[in-house]
């Protein structure tokens, strides 16, 4: 149930709804936009019907969410939602570049790759401690040692850092260096884990699922932020389908579609979704002409040699390229990078 309160409301109106929500056995989560307060009753609908919650001073009406995901709709909050880390943004006019190795495979290599994408004007850094691998083989990440070399490439370049979490048990020690924790796409339906790090006080970027709808990928970010965490940044890295010729299969359309159905912001993956670095950059430029809030690229100044999914990586120079190419379209549809 959506609770929208008159633009004139008063604190005191406000605090005796949420009083009176809570008494009632539901969650009040409280959306202040620039014209008025929405505060969603979060429970079971049905035994709401019968209170007259519009006879509350100060209630200008009261509506249902019609959709099963409901802190994540627009319904709930109109404006776009800005997740903010220190200086930087994802969600405002400025297109966040999120760039960086898969992962994080040495010390001299991740600050040589974070001052590259810094120059190139990136605006976090990523890299992978803890990989979800396909082979139990593979390069698995360095762990804790990877967050240190990420913690220290923040400090040398100012970027902030990105970095997965596949396991409950690791979100304590990875929310202690990262600025934002990324949740991947084997791990969306982990509802323990969504859960878990819902209380975590750290921003959320949360990949679609291999082969999960729209619907169920936002059903993911409502257990987030069921659990108060607000930052949930969404990221599309393409869907298994019966095209073989790229990786994944970026779906674009989900950008516009989710502008429709959230206020959370949208970030595009082209690197996991097409699997080629010479397919990245035309993805990458229709994904900012589509509207995505930001772009997550794999950059290796050796992809040759890269320990995890070089052959999408971009080398620096072609990034830079990119980077430069990309600002013509972000300024043509009213945005900056
Ligand atoms: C990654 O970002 O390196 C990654 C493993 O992504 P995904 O979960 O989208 O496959
Ligand atoms: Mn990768």
């Amino acid at each position: 149930m959506i609770i929208v309160l008159r633009p004139d409301a008063t604190r005191e109106q406000k605090d005796h709804v949420i009083k009176k929500i809570k008494s009632l056995g539901f969650q009040a989560h409280v959306s202040e936009g620039t014209e008025r307060t929405i505060i969603g009753a979060i429970g079971d609908e049905a035994a709401l019907q019968t209170v007259p919650l519009e006879a509350i001073p100060g209630v200008e009406k009261v509506l249902p969410i019609l959709k099963p995901f409901k802190l994540a709709s627009r319904d709930f909050r109109p404006e776009n939602t800005i997740v903010t880390v220190g200086k930087e943004a994802i969600g405002g006019k400025r297109i966040a570049i999120v760039a960086g190795p898969c992962a994080v495979e040495n010390k001299t290599l991740l600050v040589e790759i974070a001052k590259s994408v810094k120059d190139a004007g990136a605006n976090f850094l990523r890299g992978g401690a803890f990989k979800p691998r396909t082979s139990p083989y593979a390069f698995q990440g360095l762990e804790e040692e990877g967050l240190k070399y990420l913690a220290d490439a923040r400090e040398r370049t100012g970027l902030p850092i990105v970095t997965e979490v596949m396991d409950v048990r690791d979100i304590d020690l990875i929310a202690k260096y990262a600025d934002i924790l990324q949740i991947g796409a084997r791990n969306m339906q982990n509802f323990r884990l969504l859960k878990e790090v819902g209380l975590c006080k750290k921003p959320i970027l949360l990949k679609r699922g291999i082969s999960a709808t729209i619907k169920e990928w936002l059903m993911s970010a409502e257990y987030i932020m069921a659990g108060g965490n607000r930052d949930v940044i969404l990221c599309e890295r393409g869907i298994r389908t019966y095209e073989t010729a790229t990786r994944n299969t970026l779906d674009l359309s989900a950008v516009p579609v989710l502008k429709q159905m959230t206020h959370l912001p949208v970030v595009v993956d082209p690197s996991h979704a097409v699997g080629k670095w010479d397919l990245v950059a035309p993805m990458a430029k229709a994904a900012v002409a589509a509207g995505a809030d930001g772009l997550l690229i794999e950059v290796h100044s050796n992809p040759e040699e890269a320990l995890c999914d070089g052959e999408q990586s971009l080398k620096p120079k072609a990034f830079k390229q990119l980077m430069d190419e990309m600002r013509p379209i972000a300024a043509a549809v009213g945005r900056e990078i």
